[in-house]
């Protein structure tokens, strides 16, 4: 006797989990490609997210190509020409160029219009939204996955040929995926808070390192003529262990800072101080497996150096729009059809995360903060005087140009050089303005040198993580510089 199985019946094409940046924009590009896509998000749209709502140039040509610039609403964001990098009685204000091939200059978005804006154009699209549903689990098998949602307290399943995950740096499906949550050295934190009546230049965004944040930072991007959005990001493991209420961290560096102060004036704060975790890159996660794929910051698509998620989000969400497309006209959603996906990835944001990485692992020994702090004050000093590596270090933080730009020969080189001359030309007026100083200066690089070697002996195994920490990271860093080489 022969028995016919029943058919898998699919209720979609693709789930996908989450409808920020990242799952609205694939749902998008899904959906205009034909495919049946429903979205489960967690919120109701339209919903708030913590975030400096800084829009990069790269971000906006992915909306703009989703058709979404072209409305008033778009017109009338904030548009940023400038960017002024404060440390400590000292501060460089850039102009931002603008290469050919971006339409547009950095907005300032409330992520509440931002994210509506993308969401909209998926529903406009075809994509079916679940809106107070929350994905809780899943089950992959031979023909498809099984998804477990709650809706306002009414469980039910979903069956689909792939799941996504798009749910954000505490992603569900990505720790299901993975088995494990990501370890301490890749989490950041950061805190946002909106204040009112905060007046100033508009086109220009503020970025303040101090050695206490260091290697996070802190930010004012203004909003318009009076509201800015202020707040800060810090690698979670170089939190102070004192710190009792973290939001202090910002009011305390907003009321200490006299260059934030000033830029702030008679401004007061609206609402409450913020907070929200993030995960950054490790080449090492899986962001694939068979029937599933994460994108954005379940991805860990974010650049540790500035914080910037969204442009990533919408990249990614391209990019596996791309990989899905094949994998369902070809009835093949193996982990080994999604790679391509990663390949992009890797190909894509590799190199850049790698560095940036690096550079975060390095300057997480807070003992060498003294050192970074030099670093940072020869970089802003070259700012002043040349404009094309004023422009490097601007694109960096603007986000239109990828970091590993500044690994580029003459950027070091100009950076040693001012290195130098700030070195043979600043203790000699030093010495000769102010003796005490001078002395003040020479015995903090020795306290650094001999505090460095104290916590090696008082513990070396958190020590030996950090150096095994570095070392990865720059053997990653050294695989990409070989890879292009190659090329
Ligand atoms: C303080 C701070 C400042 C930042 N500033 C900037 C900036 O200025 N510029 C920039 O580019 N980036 C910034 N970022 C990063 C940026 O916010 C993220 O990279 C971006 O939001 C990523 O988009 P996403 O779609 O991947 O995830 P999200 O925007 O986090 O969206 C995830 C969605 O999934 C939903 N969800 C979660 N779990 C479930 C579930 N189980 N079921 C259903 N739905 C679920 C959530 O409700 C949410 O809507 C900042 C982040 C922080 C924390």
């Amino acid at each position: 006797m022969i028995t016919i199985k029943p058919r898998f019946q699919f209720d979609c094409d693709v789930l996908i989990t989450g409808g920020g940046p990242g799952g609205s924009a694939l749902a998008y590009h899904l959906a205009r490609k034909g495919h049946k896509v429903i979205v489960a998000e967690a919120e109701q749209f339209p919903r708030d997210k913590v975030c400096g709502d800084g829009v990069s140039p790269i971000a906006i040509s992915e909306l703009h190509a989703m058709g979404i610039t072209g409305t008033e609403k778009f017109r009338q964001t904030n548009e940023i020409k400038k960017v002024g990098l404060f440390i400590q009685n000292d501060k460089v204000i850039i102009d931002l160029s603008k290469p050919e091939h971006l339409l547009f200059h950095a907005h300032i978005i409330p992520r509440i219009e931002l994210d509506h804006w993308i969401y909209e154009a998926a529903k406009n699209a075809g994509a079916q939204y679940f809106e107070k549903c929350r994905v809780t689990d899943y089950v992959v098998t031979d023909q498809g996955v099984n998804v477990s949602l709650t809706q306002e307290k009414r469980n039910f399943q979903i069956k689909t040929k792939v799941i996504v995950g798009a749910d954000g740096s505490s992603s569900t499906i990505g720790r299901k995926m993975r088995g494990t949550k990501p370890g301490e050295e890749f989490q950041l934190l950061g805190l946002r808070a909106y204040y009112e009546n905060v007046h100033g230049p508009t086109d220009r965004v503020d970025i303040y390192f101090s050695g206490e944040s260091f290697p996070g930072i802190y930010w004012l991007f203004p909003k318009g003529p009076d509201g800015a959005n202020i707040g800060m990001a810090m690698v979670s493991a170089t939190i102070p262990q004192n710190t009792r209420h973290i939001s202090k961290m910002l009011t305390e560096h907003i009321g200490n800072n006299a260059d934030i102060k000033e830029r702030i004036g008679p401004g007061k704060i609206s609402g409450k101080i913020a907070g929200w975790p993030l995960v950054f890159y490790n080449s090492e996660s899986r962001i694939t497996a068979n029937r599933v794929l994460l994108v954005g910051d379940a991805a860990g698509l974010i650049n540790p150096l500035s914080g910037d998620g969204i442009q990533y989000a919408l990249l990614s969400a391209r990019w596996a729009s791309e990989t899905l497309d094949a994998a369902i006209t070809r009835n093949d959603f193996s982990e080994a059809r999604l790679n391509t996906y990663r390949e992009k990835v890797d190909q894509e944001l590799g190199f850049d995360f790698a560095l940036s990485n690096m550079l975060v692992q390095f300057s997480r020994n807070k003992t060498l903060t003294p050192v970074w702090m030099s670093i940072l004050r020869i970089m802003i000093a070259r700012s002043k005087d040349d404009p094309a590596y004023a422009d490097t270090i601007a694109g960096i933080f603007e986000g239109t140009y990828p970091s590993h730009q500044a690994l580029n020969l003459p950027f070091i080189l100009k950076t040693l050089l001012q290195g130098g001359k700030e070195m043979a030309v600043a203790p000699l007026s030093e010495l000769w303005n102010n003796p005490a100083g001078f002395a003040r200066s020479k015995s903090e690089l020795s306290d650094t040198v001999m505090q460095f070697l104290k916590n090696i002996k008082n513990d070396p195994k958190d020590q030996a993580r950090w150096l095994l920490n570095v070392t990865r990271s720059g053997i990653s860093v050294a695989g990409h510089i070989l890879g292009s080489l190659g090329r």
